[in-house]
């Protein structure tokens, strides 16, 4: 028992069957012995009853008793044993027995006084003794409670044993979860992310083996998260800057030259980069949970339609036909910016997926309890393998890896994380080479005067 906890749990578990055989076998000795003595008590006043009984009838018979103390002796001993002596009304012995003869110098106080009633008048008062009865009896008791006290002995002992192996072997079970736990944590505490607690048991203690394994894969993931992310921010940061630095050099050396072009390339790369800074941001503000969001009622269809009348000349460039359908005016409590971002990260997305001659389409729609905005494009679709991580940060998939209009693979991330932050889901369905359809739900609509977040 080298361990604390399973010592303790040993003991505990000994104590309390030792304390309760003990209370037990107290409680047994007690109420055991008390039933005795009312058991004796009533068998004495039975006899004492009955002696009283034959007084009285003496009384009665000689009309009185005898003038001088007069020896009693009726051939009744057996029924008149415990008796020493009677007194009269005044006090005064008027019969007394061979046992009150012989122990004439018992003390009257150990005597017990019972008094003779005939009709409703105290005619005198027999003494009694103890019964030699009584000290049998007594004996008896002493006896029986020996016996029951060796017997609570013998179990307090085995129970004992019994309890310490238990003990020992439930300490154990009991002990080894913790133990374990213990051990992962320590773990955990020094780096060491890939130790899980096994063999947990189903209950309270098993739950928290189980909490501290989820805490174990959540900091792994956040962990693996960080690395990713460096790594692909570098790597993001790495390729524009590579650019702008030769394209620098290169005018500085008069090999490239100045030209308005050339700057203009330059200046693209600048905003590439701070749209990356930005979307970084904007993601980091998420991780924080501290969007500052100003909520306001917003008239959906009157939104949509505005942004996508302002967005319908840059899709028509491309040959794409940008179209707004709409179940009728919707009211939401939202945050307008965030809104704007969403929708502009989506249609730059569908601009960008779909391929000239496409079609691009968002729907409003709602139900009782629910608003719908969908955004459906005609264009490449994203492949089963892709579709489970395109929200995931930097997750690109090859077909837009390989395009040079392709982002950072952070604005799927950041709609996903701004939707949720506004209490809202959203969802994907998409077939390769015919296109997807983004959907994002918002419950409760603010007509009845709730907001979603
Ligand atoms: P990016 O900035 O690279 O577009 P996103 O996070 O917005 O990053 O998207 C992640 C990936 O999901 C993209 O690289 C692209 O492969 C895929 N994707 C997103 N939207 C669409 C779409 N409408 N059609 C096809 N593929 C899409």
């Amino acid at each position: 028992m080298k361990s604390p906890i399973t010592r303790k749990i040993t003991l505990i578990i000994i104590l309390i069957s030792f304390g309760s055989i003990l209370i037990s076998g107290l409680f047994i000795n007690f109420s055991l012995n008390r039933q005795f003595q009312k058991y004796l008590s009533r068998v004495e006043t039975a006899r004492e009853n009955q002696v009283i009984n034959i007084l009285a009838q003496i009384y009665l018979e000689n009309g009185g008793w005898p003038q001088h103390p007069t020896l009693l002796g009726m051939g009744r001993d057996f029924f008149l044993e415990r008796l020493f002596y009677i007194t009269d009304a005044d006090g005064n012995v008027v019969l007394y027995t061979r046992m009150g003869m012989l122990r004439r110098n018992q003390r009257p106080d150990l005597l017990k006084p019972r008094p003779i009633v005939i009709g409703e008048k105290t005619v005198g008062t027999a003494y009694f003794g103890k019964s030699p009865m009584e000290n049998v009896l007594t004996q008896q008791n002493v006896l029986f409670r020996r016996t029951i006290n060796r017997s609570i002995l013998l179990s307090i002992i085995v129970t004992g044993l019994i309890s310490f192996v238990v003990a020992i072997l439930f300490g154990r079970r009991l002990a080894n979860p913790i133990r374990a736990m213990n051990r992962t944590a320590k773990a955990m505490a020094k780096g060491n992310l890939d130790t899980r607690v096994r063999d947990l048991p189903r209950d309270e203690l098993g739950q928290l083996g189980e909490s501290l394994n989820t805490l174990a894969d959540s900091l792994k993931y956040v962990q693996t998260l960080r690395q990713q992310m460096t790594a692909n921010v570098a790597h993001d940061l790495r390729t524009p800057l590579a650019t702008i630095q030769s394209h620098l050099e290169g005018m500085i050396d008069d090999v490239i030259p100045a030209s308005n072009d050339n700057l203009e390339s330059l200046l693209d790369e600048v905003k590439r980069l701070s749209g990356l800074v930005e979307d970084l941001q904007e993601i980091a503000q998420a991780d924080q949970a501290i969007h500052r969001f100003t909520l306001e009622p917003i008239d959906l269809e009157e939104f949509l339609s505005v942004l996508i009348n302002k967005k319908t000349p840059l899709f028509a460039e491309k040959g794409l036909n940008l179209q707004f359908v709409s179940t009728g005016p919707v009211q939401l409590t939202g945050d307008r910016k965030s809104l704007n971002k969403i929708m502009d990260n989506l249609l730059s997305n569908a601009h960008k997926y779909t391929a000239p001659g496409g079609q691009v389409t968002v729907t409003l729609s709602h139900t009782p309890d629910n608003v719908h905005i969908e955004v459906a494009d005609t264009g490449i679709g994203i492949s089963e393998t892709d579709l489970p991580y395109i929200f995931e940060r930097f997750y690109r998939t090859d077909q837009s890896r390989n395009r040079e209009s392709g982002g950072f693979g952070l604005g799927l991330t950041i709609v996903k994380e701004l939707v949720e932050a506004l209490g809202g889901t959203i969802s994907v369905q998409s077939q390769p080479g015919k296109g997807s359809t983004f959907t994002i739900t918002f419950t409760c609509p603010s007509s009845e005067g709730d907001h979603p977040s």
